[in-house]
Formats: C-alpha cells, structure tokens, sequence
C-alpha cells in the first residue's frame, strides 16, 4: 500500500503536458460556460482491463471529449472506445471484443473545497488516465465468454465441445446406462 500511495502522490505532484491522456484546459478554465470538444486516438497504457480481459497495452483508445468549464473547475464528459482481448472462461479459447464506456467528471480548481475523492486540476491540466481506466474496468465482464452458450470444455477429457458437438465417452457404466434408460421413458411426452 505504501508504495502505491506513493506512486499516487508522484504522478500528482506533476503532469506531462505531452501524456496523451492529459488535457490541457487553461484555454476555458477561467471562463465558466465555455465548451471545447476533444476528439483524440491515444495509445492504451499498460494493464487497461482485468486478468482475463482487457485492452491490449498499446492498442488505439478512442476518446471523444466535452470539456465545460463551470464555476468550480472543468467538467469533462464523453466516450472511450477501445479493443479487447481475453479468454473465455469457459473454452480458454482467446477472444476479441470491443468496449464503449460513457463518463462524466467533475476536475475540481485548487482554491475550492474537495476531499480524498477529488479529481483535480494541475495547472489548468487534467490526467484523464484514471478516469478512463475506472470506467473500463467497471464495464468490463468479469467471466468473458466466446458466445453466449459457449459449452466450455468436456469435464473428462478436456476436448472443446464447440468444435466437437457430438463429442461422447460413450463406455457408460452398464449400470448407469440402465439408470439412463429408465430417466429417458420417463420422460417421454404424454402424447
Ligand atoms: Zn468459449
Ligand atoms: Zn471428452
């Protein structure tokens, strides 16, 4: 915890200018009402997303930006698109997907009040990094499937039933295999 407390502290003591996830808004900060739109392809850094899916690091996050400028600082809205990657949780076959989030927050001016949640501005700058990295996150499923009715993987030998549908073990024991007939008479429809 230390460490990452610390880590914190050192990105907010400045930011680049020239990170692509940071926004200059020293044009409107100082002029509540004032509105600029931000359209921007920036590279998704590194563990964008959970374990078992997320955006590959590098790949082109599409960010589509408001920023407002209001009377405590610069509220920033808009969408993330971005590509994903992972592993269905039921086949461990890799798969690709795409993430859309919406977001909307409040970067508060120094001078006004905040607390430990507080996004703030830094020189009129704005570190979009965490808020896009939340909102992804969030969005994301935490148990990734191919399809929806992706069968996973046959319990005994392991083989991928999608690609194998009639896939059996066919030696039953005879006694299960008597247990089996039975269910199925029992089932017969009535009519
Ligand atoms: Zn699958
Ligand atoms: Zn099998």
């Amino acid at each position: 915890m230390p460490e990452e407390n610390q880590k914190t502290e050192l990105k907010n003591q400045r930011l680049d200018p020239h990170d692509p996830f940071v926004l200059d808004a020293h044009r409107l900060a100082r002029r509540p009402g004032s509105m600029l739109k931000v359209v921007r392809t920036v590279p998704a850094p590194a563990d964008l997303g959970l374990e078992v899916i997320g955006v590959p690091e590098g790949a082109d996050v599409e960010l589509n930006l408001k920023l407002e400028a209001v009377v405590e600082g610069v509220l920033v809205s808009g969408t993330a698109r971005a590509p994903l990657a992972g592993e269905c949780v039921r086949c461990l076959d890799p798969l690709t997907d795409e993430v859309e989030v919406d977001f909307a927050e409040l970067f508060v001016a120094p001078g006004n009040d905040g607390d430990d949640e507080t996004l703030w501005l830094q020189d009129d700058l704005i570190d979009l990094e965490p808020v896009v990295r939340d909102a992804v996150v969030l969005t994301l499923p935490l148990q990734p499937l191919c399809e929806e009715d992706c069968p996973g993987l046959c319990a005994q030998c392991g083989a991928v039933l999608r690609d194998d549908p009639d896939h059996d073990h066919s030696e039953v024991d005879p006694r299960w295999a008597a247990l089996e007939g039975l269910v199925s008479t029992d089932e017969q429809p009535d009519d």
